[in-house]
Order: structure tokens, then C-alpha cells, then sequence
């Protein structure tokens, strides 16, 4: 039993074990290959106390954080997704120049410009020391720093305090959450709103998305233990929204107690949340098992491809796809390598598994019999663009919600 980094108690039991890892993002260039490459447990636990889902071992994030590869500006979705929620917050709490709208992990800067153009005072805080002249050239000024207490005095004492502040993706990020939420109530002024948005638990199980677990993602969030993790600190969730955008979000309204009025989409999902089992263990404990099946029915099937003399490869080379190829046992004796069309990650191969990433033409030129699809969120757009292959006589294997060849 390990301690919650919602509630504190130390009633968190492990439901599902994916064994030792390597760090998702670490993919590895040539002169890198040989190297010792540090490997952590990664094992997820619910509270009992709080019905929190999270990392039972957490990876300091100074070794994740610092120096980052993933860019928002990259995926014209994100972008469009990132300006939304800038003009929404903007408009919804009628922002204007007086106001201060902080975004916590800024990234690239791409919501903040957005806020920026709209003629709101802005402030970029992120971790990566990389990110920050990325984000100047988008006119946004970054304070290099993790969020919390300490940061957000020093931000009150040189800008006032904030109106809104933000936190895209980076909210499961962070596993100090008590000073998460001594920092909002240092920066916010009376009335302000931290806005979060999170990969929805609900989804997560929906989509049997096992692989988006990884050790950058400390936190699972549901609705349940996202309220009772803010009304320990006199904040309140106010208002939820579900997002299709990633794997399915969850975008979160949170406000001291009593300055806001919460909506009945609040309600309604704890209420579904309950109905579904989500504030007991046994339904965890049941996702845990169709995980263990996926890895059986991949093993089963490659094993008959290989007696077959069939070849497979993979396609897509997102974090996820790492403790997908870990926990199921695939290396290069199973994938002979994985198509990506990201320049940063062709010529590496990947982390702990050690599979070379290539170009997305060598599908064609090659021909083979099966591809593992690991950006499975993305198969409706990659099987369109490999409509060739598939037309050739090519099948793809989708590995969740259930494992599936076609
Ligand atoms: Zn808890």
C-alpha cells in the first residue's frame, strides 16, 4: 500500500501491474543504443478512501519534464482545441485587459497566444527550459518553473493575482497536489477559476486504454476523486465537460466553495460515475483482467503468424505505444520495425524494447503480412492514408478495446 497524492491516506491497492518500464519518451538515437536505460515499476492502485486512481511509484518529474519533446503546435486538432479554450474561458468569465490568465505547463505558448490576441494580460509557467523560447516567439513570456505555493507567490508579488488559470494535460502530470491547490488559492483573486483538463478515467476504461498509462500520467482522474481532492482545500468543482479530443477528456471548472454555482453536469456524472462502479475496486480489478487478456490474445496471435512465416510490423510510435510493447513482451523478434511519420522519432528505435522507427513509405515498399497499429486513436486517418497497403491485401491489428485484424 503506497499513499494517495489526492487525500493522503494510505489505503491505495495496486489493481494492475505492467512491470517495469523504461521512460515512455525516451527514444533512444544510435549512440544511445547500449546505454543503461533507468526502468521503474509501473503499477496503478486505487484509494480506497477517495476512489483516486494513480501510479503506485512515482518518477521524480524534474527527470520527465525538463527537457520536453512534445510540442502543442505540431497537431492542428490541438491547436484548434487549445484557441477553443482560450475564447471560451475568455468569454464564459468575461475576461478583459485587466485581467490575468495564467497557463500552468504552457507549453509552446499556443493557448496563451491565443488569449494574448484577445487582448487578455497572459503568463506562461512550464518546466522545460526547451519550451520557453518556443513560446517567446509566440509572444508569450514563460516563467521557467513548476506551479505551485512557492511559484505562484512569486507570480503575486510581480503581476497580482489571476483570473483564471489553466492546465491542459499537465493537471494528471502533477503529483504534489496539496501544493497545487495552496498555489491556486495563493494566485487566484476572489471569483477566479482553474480550468483543467485531464484524460477521462471513464474513457480510459471505456477504450481498455491500458497503454496511455504511463509514468508521465501520475494521476487517472475521475469526476468522484477530483471533487473530493478540491473540497479538501475549500474549492469545489463547479462545472465538467467531456471532450472527444486525445482518448476522451475531461475539463474541469474548480472554484473556492461558495464563489461559483455548480452546474447539474456536475451531478449527473458522479451520479454515472457511481452507477458504473467507478468508487469501488471490483471494477478495476475487472478492466485489469480484459488487459491481461489483450496480452494473451497478442501473444497467441503472433504466435501463429510466426509458424506462419507471416511478417509484421508496427505503425505509430506515440508514448503509449512503448507499455503497450513492453507489458505484451514485443521486440524486434515480433515487430521488425515501426512506421512513424515524426522526423524526431525515424532512426531512433525505441525505449527498453529497442525497435527501430522508420519512414511511413517503407509500409509499401515492404508489403508485410500485418501491422500492429499502436496509435490505435489515430486508425481512422492512418488506415485511410495506407488504403494502398490494406488494398494490396494488407491487415491491420488493432489491440484495443478488444484485439481486432482488419
Ligand atoms: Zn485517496
Amino acid at each position: 500500500m503506497t499513499t494517495c497524492i489526492a487525500c493522503g491516506s494510505t489505503r491505495v491497492e495496486p489493481f494492475l501491474d505492467l512491470h517495469e518500464t523504461t521512460l515512455a519518451n525516451k527514444f533512444l538515437a544510435p549512440d544511445e543504443i547500449g546505454a543503461p536505460e533507468p526502468r521503474h515499476p509501473l503499477v496503478v492502485g486505487f484509494c480506497h478512501d477517495c476512489s483516486h486512481v494513480q501510479l503506485t511509484h512515482l518518477v521524480p518529474p524534474p527527470e520527465m519534464f525538463d527537457d520536453y519533446l512534445y510540442i502543442s503546435s505540431l497537431s492542428k486538432t490541438l491547436v484548434d482545441h487549445l484557441h477553443g479554450l482560450a475564447a471560451t474561458v475568455i468569454e464564459r468569465f468575461r475576461l478583459g485587459a485587466g485581467d490575468l490568465f495564467i497557463d500552468v505547463g504552457c507549453n509552446d505558448g499556443t493557448l496563451l497566444s491565443e488569449a494574448r490576441r484577445r487582448g487578455v494580460r497572459i503568463l506562461g509557467i512550464d518546466p522545460a527550459r526547451n519550451l520557453a523560447p518556443l513560446a517567446k516567439k509566440n509572444g508569450v513570456d514563460t516563467l521557467v518553473a513548476f506551479f505551485g505555493a512557492e511559484t505562484a507567490r512569486a507570480v503575486v508579488a510581480r503581476e497580482g493575482q489571476a483570473s483564471v488559470v489553466t492546465a491542459t494535460n499537465v493537471f494528471p502530470h502533477i503529483p504534489a497536489l496539496d501544493d497545487l491547490v495552496t498555489g491556486l488559492d495563493v494566485v487566484l483573486k476572489p471569483g477566479g477559476v482553474f480550468v483543467a483538463e485531464a484524460h477521462y478515467l471513464g474513457d480510459l476504461l471505456d477504450a481498455c486504454a491500458f497503454d496511455t498509462v504511463y509514468h508521465e500520467h501520475c494521476s487517472y482522474w475521475s469526476l468522484h476523486a477530483a471533487q473530493r481532492m478540491f473540497q479538501r482545500h475549500g474549492f469545489e468543482v463547479v462545472d465538467v465537460e467531456r471532450l472527444p479530443i486525445h482518448h476522451g477528456q475531461l475539463r474541469l471548472f474548480a472554484q473556492r466553495r461558495g464563489e461559483g454555482r455548480p452546474s447539474p453536469a456536475v451531478a449527473t456524472l458522479l451520479a454515472d460515475e457511481a452507477r458504473r462502479g467507478m468508487t469501488g475496486i471490483e471494477c478495476y480489478k475487472a478492466f485489469a483482467r480484459r488487459v491481461e487478456a489483450i496480452r494473451a490474445e497478442l501473444n497467441a496471435a503472433f504466435a501463429g503468424f510466426k509458424a506462419a512465416g507471416k511478417t509484421v510490423v508496427g505503425y505509430g510510435a506515440p508514448a503509449k505505444g512503448n507499455t503497450l510493447l513492453s507489458y505484451i513482451g514485443f521486440g524486434p523478434g515480433q515487430l521488425a520495425y515501426i512506421a512513424d511519420k515524426s522526423p524526431l522519432k525515424q532512426g531512433r528505435v525505441t525505449p527498453g524494447t529497442h525497435i527501430p522507427v522508420v519512414g511511413p513509405e517503407r509500409l509499401l515498399a515492404d508489403q508485410p503480412d500485418y501491422v500492429l497499429l499502436l496509435a490505435w486513436n489515430f486508425a481512422d486517418e492512418i488506415m485511410a492514408e495506407q488504403a494502398e497497403y490494406r488494398a494490396r491485401g494488407g491487415k491491420f491489428i488493432l489491440p484495443v478495446p478488444e484485439v481486432r485484424i482488419v
